[in-house]
């Protein structure tokens, strides 16, 4: 057997994971969704542990990011690097020996459907409708998801595993996740640090085969009040649920919604299909207005509202909130 790399002897040097455990990390792909605060954090750890990830975010750098988000740069929201390009580049200077692939895109049961096997998923998204997706799509393909929140100075974890119940849909209505969003009351850096790390941990623990060590409750922190709880959900199940219990998997569907809010901000997400950013970019300057291109986003300004289009044919349009509106707008320059 090869001996264990160097850089990993503190941690198969623990008891809980030996060089057996070290050598099953390192064979191990996880799927992450997310990377603004939470995904920077875990996906830091699992890099530096050894795991190969599949990264997805739909969103670019921005300054106010840079608090919490902690593999960000300036150069980084100056260029308006997308988050999934910004976030592989820095994960693979930490550690060259894993794989790291990066999708710039809102991820969607049509794009999951296609994804090759992951051993686990990772919740770092803002919003429950993406929760709910990976959730049926992890007991759909019979691994955990390791859902994660958190906002203000409060925090959640919870692991689902795919022969127990419940799952988050059970929880749902037991959960405080709706109505605050980071951008409304806040987040600080701490809870997310924290929150990561205990998704982290329960990572480590089931991708080196310790399930008998694995959270089973509900955690609750909040760091500001000095609130913690453990509480235990399995009479939590929902009978009739439809994920875990019917197994219809209700979030597996198709038809990706037109448009979608981002997460506490002015900003509406507009889908379009285009024939390569290139060929907008060039329609757009015949119509002689400017715009500033990367090699993942083009850029322009249409009436005071800044619009910005990735490749998978999203179109961010800031300054509105009425979908309608946005739609409008993004078919009055682009055409329909
Ligand atoms: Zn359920």
């Amino acid at each position: 057997m090869n001996p264990i790399p160097e850089r990993y002897a503190r941690q198969a040097r623990f008891h809980g994971i030996g060089t057996d455990g070290q050598t099953e990390l390192m064979t191990k792909r996880v799927l992450v969704v997310g990377l603004g605060a939470l995904g920077a954090a875990v996906t830091d750890q699992l890099v530096r542990a050894g795991v190969s990830l599949v990264i997805v975010d739909r969103d670019y750098v921005d300054v106010t990011n840079l608090q919490r988000q902690t593999l960000y740069t300036e150069q980084d929201a100056d260029a308006k690097t997308p988050k999934a390009i910004a976030a592989r580049d820095r994960l693979n200077s930490i550690n060259g020996d894993i794989n790291v692939e990066a999708h710039i895109t809102d991820v969607s049961w049509d794009w999951l459907r296609e994804l090759a096997p992951v051993d686990l998923v990772l919740d770092a998204t803002d919003n429950v409708e993406t929760r709910l997706l990976l959730n049926d799509f992890a007991l759909h393909r019979g691994i955990p998801f390791l859902f994660a929140s958190c906002v203000g100075a409060y925090g959640m974890n919870y692991t689902v595993l795919p022969s127990e119940a419940p799952c988050l849909r059970c929880l749902m209505r037991h959960l405080p996740l709706a109505g605050q969003t980071c951008a409304t009351v806040g987040v600080l850096a701490p809870i997310v640090q924290h929150v990561a790390s205990r998704q982290a941990i329960e990572a480590l623990k089931y991708l080196t085969g310790r399930v008998e060590k694995l959270e089973r409750r509900l955690l609750i922190e909040d760091v500001w009040e000095n609130l913690s709880q453990r509480l235990d959900v399995e009479r939590l199940v929902d009978g009739s649920c439809a994920s875990c219990q019917t197994r219809s998997y209700p979030s597996l569907v198709s038809n990706r919604q037109q448009t979608a809010h981002l997460c506490g901000r002015d900003v509406v997400q507009v889908r379009k299909f285009i024939d390569g950013i290139e060929n907008i970019a060039q329609r757009l300057e015949r119509a002689e207005i400017d715009v500033r291109r990367t090699p993942f986003t083009v850029e322009w300004h249409w009436r005071e509202h800044r619009m910005l289009l990735f490749i998978d044919g999203r179109i961010l349009v800031h300054g509105v909130d009425d979908p309608g509106v946005a739609i409008a707008m993004v078919d009055e320059c682009l055409g329909t």
